[in-house]
């Protein structure tokens, strides 16, 4: 298993959410625990809903990869990391069932109780590596689990370019600058568009408006 600790200033404030992106919740399994994969998860939970708790969240597990959010850098060192099992977009991406998302909501009101994460900071492996990362991806709905990551009391006007709209969404400012259509396309996996492209249209400008206030 691979796991570090974390750095007595680095408690956990976010929870990121994944799906295995393997053929079989076994090979997943079996990913998590080896060494050599290099990486590890602290949940995984299948698609009957068992949740498999792979190793304690107080200590640093291996999900997140390079990744940036708002000004946090390499989240690993401040997050929980939960995998969903979906065979991912390479061998067959599912809809998530009942049974996960039942299970997912207990576990993160028990982990947002126990750390005091926010709702906002309930955030996707895609919104932290765009130009990496689909997971959980377009067939993921948050709102199942009854987070609202967004319209908080921010002081909002009527007009907002895109990029605007990325900042406050959480991207961080690199990322917006070198991977600009990779965080349209995580924004509309948010918005549970079916297709998904970097297209900017204007209704795209409209359905994300919408997401944020
Ligand atoms: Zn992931």
């Amino acid at each position: 298993m691979n796991y570090s600790f974390r750095k007595k200033n680095k408690t956990v404030k976010y929870i990121i959410i994944h799906y295995t992106g393997m053929k079989t919740l076994k090979s997943a399994y079996s990913k998590l625990h080896n060494i050599k994969s290099n990486v590890s998860a602290h949940y995984l939970i299948s698609r009957s809903g068992y949740i498999f708790n792979l190793l304690c969240p107080g200590i640093q597990a291996w999900h997140a990869g390079k990744s940036q959010w708002k000004n946090d850098k390499n989240l690993n060192c401040n997050s929980i990391g939960i995998e969903l099992e979906n065979k991912g977009h390479e061998y067959g991406y599912n809809f998530f069932t009942n049974h996960q998302y039942t299970s997912l909501k207990k576990l993160i009101v028990f982990l947002s109780r126990n750390f005091y994460i926010k709702d906002e900071n309930i955030i996707f492996h895609s919104d932290i590596s765009p130009n990496r990362k689909k997971d959980p991806g377009e067939k993921f709905f948050i709102k199942r689990i009854g987070i609202e990551r967004f319209k908080k009391n921010i002081q909002k006007k009527n007009k907002y370019t895109i990029n605007e709209m990325l900042k406050i969404y959480g991207f961080s400012n690199y990322y917006i600058k070198k991977y600009n259509l990779y965080c349209i396309e995580s924004v509309k996996r948010a918005l549970n568009y079916k297709k998904i492209n970097s297209n900017k249209n204007k209704q795209f400008k409209i359905d994300f408006y919408n997401l944020l206030f």
